[in-house]
């Protein structure tokens, strides 16, 4: 009889074989595309990714305050200090600080 494997047990194969493409993959044919979180709900993040492994590779938004567009590797991103993945996007110390000043008044 053949066992079948469980969904918990596809995901992590499925995860790690994603792991793997994304590693060897040469990120040939890349696109850009918005982000979302969920259906409808734009992170206001546009991202580079990949459209055989499906990596993201760089990211790009415009500042809320300047408007300067804020261009970031994947890597850093999560090391982005003015970000919040949702709402605000903020290039400096500068604008983050402008920027809630005016919020809060
Ligand atoms: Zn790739
Ligand atoms: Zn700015």
């Amino acid at each position: 009889m053949v066992r079948h494997l469980s969904a918990d047990e596809l995901k992590e194969q499925y995860q790690r074989d994603l792991d793997v493409l994304q590693r060897v993959c040469p990120h040939k044919k890349t696109h850009w595309c918005e982000e979302w979180y969920a259906p409808a709900h734009g992170t206001g993040w546009t991202v580079l990714s990949c459209k055989n492994c499906w990596k993201i590779i760089k990211r790009k938004t415009k500042c809320n305050r300047c408007n300067r567009t804020i261009v970031v590797k994947e890597e850093d991103y999560i090391k982005l200090k003015y970000d919040s993945p949702i709402k605000h996007h903020l290039c400096s110390d500068k604008c983050y600080k402008e920027f809630f000043s005016d919020v809060i008044g």
